[in-house]
């Protein structure tokens, strides 16, 4: 008999559905994908230099199970330049990806029946996460009335005295929102009157759109920052998801505890990697950032305009990340030939079977009636999945 825990434990449905994506793909059917979290984009020459050179250097050993220094230090100055984060290189432990990152912080600060507050619609791991650890996730349920954002009285009330930390993800996915200033002092000022870690997922950050800036909740003052776990990594900004490099920034103790759990879960994230995330990191932030956060802003606007365009469909206009959370309820419930279409899955599933477009349902992220569109593609693609999804539901009765 298995684990308990593991009998528990739902798979990814963002990465089963972009591997159904490809399997179809692989058999000849003409499937257009929006299902990836990962940018479309080769990783970049410089962060390759970085990979090759350790392979021809012999930098194919262990190393310290928190990373190589030169990889800390870089992002040590990362974290200052860009976040106004002074994490020294011994609060930074180096990952395998920021998902390893955030199942490490997790470990290291919850207790079995600890609670973690969750804003819905939300990233697909965090809940599987939590209770993965024993914790309990606790759903906070915002939309569009509110641009995404948590109330200050809705995040109060969902406090207990089990209440162990919150998790914040900003820009955001599914929904692109970005978190203000507001927000998260609110969200700040809570979490010190009631002693709660802040784990701030900040994986899309390079991404903001429309004049909207990222802020570190980190950056507030010295007590939020004692108190926050700070996710980076190079999978989204570098497009570098399969290098499988992320980082935290943390107090003293939480770091050292994760580079803890490192010694006896992974060892060190691969060393080669390292090399091409520390070339990444020294070489590449300003330009070519800048290059594809516009690659992505001009993606953003076809994808927004092509679905506000369809009937039934409404878009909260994001401001951050690369996913459009699109409102499906005005096509909820229709019939399609003789099948009922009563949820945002079902909606997809006929979206892939008969429009060959493949989306995320809504209720993969904990909140029902939309479906979750990546545009992470090109613009052809985007040009072609509007025109699908359009033929489709003009097919869809009442
Ligand atoms: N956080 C969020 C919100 C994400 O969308 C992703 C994408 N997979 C991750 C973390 C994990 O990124 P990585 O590939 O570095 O593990
Ligand atoms: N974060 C990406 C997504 O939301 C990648 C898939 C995953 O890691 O679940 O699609």
């Amino acid at each position: 008999m298995l684990s308990e825990r593991v009998r528990n434990v739902q798979p990814s449905p963002t990465l089963a559905l972009t591997a159904r994506a490809q399997e179809l793909r692989r058999q000849g059917i003409d499937v257009l994908a929006f299902t990836a979290g990962e940018p479309d984009m080769d990783t970049p020459d410089f962060a390759k230099a970085g990979g090759l050179e350790a392979i021809h250097a012999g930098y194919t050993k262990y190393t310290p199970s928190a990373g190589i220094m030169p990889l800390r230090e870089a992002i040590s100055e990362k974290f200052r330049r860009d976040n106004r984060l002074h994490y020294s290189p011994d609060q930074i432990v180096v990952t395998c990806g920021a998902k390893h990152a955030l199942f490490s912080a997790l470990m290291a600060i919850l207790d079995p029946g600890d609670e973690v507050l969750i804003p819905t619609p939300c990233w697909v791991s965090y809940p599987e996460q939590v209770r993965l650890t024993g914790g309990v996730p606790v759903l906070v349920p915002t939309d569009e009335s509110t641009d995404f954002l948590p109330t200050y009285e809705q995040l109060r009330v969902a406090v207990t005295s089990r209440t162990k930390a919150i998790i914040l993800n900003s820009p955001h996915n599914p929904t692109g929102t970005v978190y203000p200033r507001q927000t998260l002092k609110e969200i700040a000022s809570l979490a010190l009157s009631h002693n709660l870690w802040i784990i701030a997922d900040e994986i899309y950050e390079v991404l903001v759109y429309d004049g909207h800036v990222h802020e570190s909740i980190g950056a507030l003052g010295k007590e939020v920052f004692a108190q926050t776990i700070t996710v980076n990594g190079v999978s989204k900004s570098y497009a570098m998801t399969g290098w499988r490099i992320g980082y935290l920034g943390a107090p003293p103790e939480v770091a050292r505890a994760v580079a803890c759990l490192q010694d006896q879960m992974t060892s060190n994230p691969c060393t080669i990697a390292q090399y091409a995330a520390l070339y990444a990191l020294r070489e590449g932030h300003i330009g070519y950032l800048e290059q594809v956060r516009q690659i992505f802003a001009a993606r953003r606007q076809m994808m927004v305009e092509g679905l506000c365009s369809l009937p039934g469909v409404r878009c909260f206009v994001p401001r951050g990340a690369f996913y459009v959370f699109a409102n499906v309820q005005g096509l909820l419930p229709r019939r399609a030939g003789e099948r009922m279409l009563n949820t945002a899955a079902d909606l997809a599933e006929y979206m892939l079977e008969e429009a060959r477009v493949a989306v995320v349902p809504g209720e993969a992220f904990c909140a029902s009636g939309y479906i979750r569109l990546s545009y992470a593609v090109s613009e052809e693609v985007i040009r072609a999945g509007i025109e699908r999804i359009g033929n489709a539901i003009s097919e869809l009765k009442e």
